[in-house]
């Protein structure tokens, strides 16, 4: 019989743990921090790039593994366990997803679409409404391509499909959309579970915490699944049994969901 429970949190940022305009979460730091000083591991799992999230970890003084650009990599598992490796590349590389794009897209569906990449700072900034700084660590994509589709939701779904056929997907997040590859947040996080799982003795209980469509799957796959309320996103077609829902946005209730998945368990 495993003795031990281990406790993995798998955690959107933006909108669910971080407030979705100030990117700040002080409010519950004292809170997350304590959390980690029990032993709970929280991976966050983002469509934030790896220079993002390891400025994330430097800037708050930690140390966690995280998964980068919607389920495209992950990293630093071996925060969890020694025999873990510290990079474990899913995705193709931008350059082969971006020929994959040029190829199967039409001119007049390319008409539609922004990409984030090619705008001046300035744009970028108001877009992603991060500061400069942050800036040059967002832009540093490895494995998926930012835009904005500027057409009708049926012209996107149809662009959808189309990338789809081509071995590629779309991940809608807060502000932005990003063509991937054939990745998503839950794949990674069923990856980087399934190789803490070969190295940990204990007993893995998860809980998943997201705001938004791209998160719904990975929050599925846990345990405790959890729902940070966020007021452009309509939550009422998902359909998860034990879904634990905030009535707070964030970073309040990223704590709140929390505490009340940790009181199941
Ligand atoms: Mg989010």
């Amino acid at each position: 019989m495993k003795q031990k429970k281990q406790i993995i949190i798998f955690t959107d940022l933006d909108g669910s743990l971080l407030d979705k305009d100030t990117f700040e979460f002080n409010e519950i730091e004292d809170y997350f921090r304590e959390l980690i000083s029990k032993g709970i591991k929280i991976i966050p799992n983002s469509s934030k790039t790896e220079a993002e999230l390891l400025d994330f970890n430097e800037q708050n003084n930690l140390d966690l593994s995280f998964i980068a650009e919607n389920g495209s990599s992950i990293h630093r598992l071996n925060k969890i366990h020694q025999n873990l490796p510290d990079k474990i590349i899913i995705s193709r590389t931008i350059d082969e997803i971006r020929n994959i794009y040029e190829e199967n897209i039409s001119l007049d569906f390319k008409n539609k679409i922004t990409h984030i990449l090619e705008l001046e700072i300035e744009k970028q900034q108001k877009i992603l409404g991060l500061p400069l700084d942050k800036i040059k660590l967002a832009i540093k994509r490895n494995h998926s391509i930012p835009i904005k589709f500027n057409g009708t939701e049926s012209e996107k779904n149809e662009f959808t499909k189309i990338l789809k056929n081509s071995g590629l997907t779309i991940q809608t997040g807060g502000r932005i959309i990003n063509v991937c590859d054939n990745v998503n947040k839950s794949k990674a996080m069923s990856r980087a579970l399934q190789l803490i799982r070969k190295q940990l003795d204990d007993e893995i209980i998860t809980i998943g915490v997201g705001d938004n469509e791209n998160d719904i799957e990975m929050i599925k796959q846990t345990d405790y699944p959890c729902l940070v309320k966020n007021e452009n996103f309509d939550s009422s077609l998902i359909n998860i049994d034990n879904l634990i829902k905030s009535d707070e946005p964030s970073p309040k209730g990223w704590s709140d969901v929390i505490k009340t998945a940790l009181q199941k368990i």
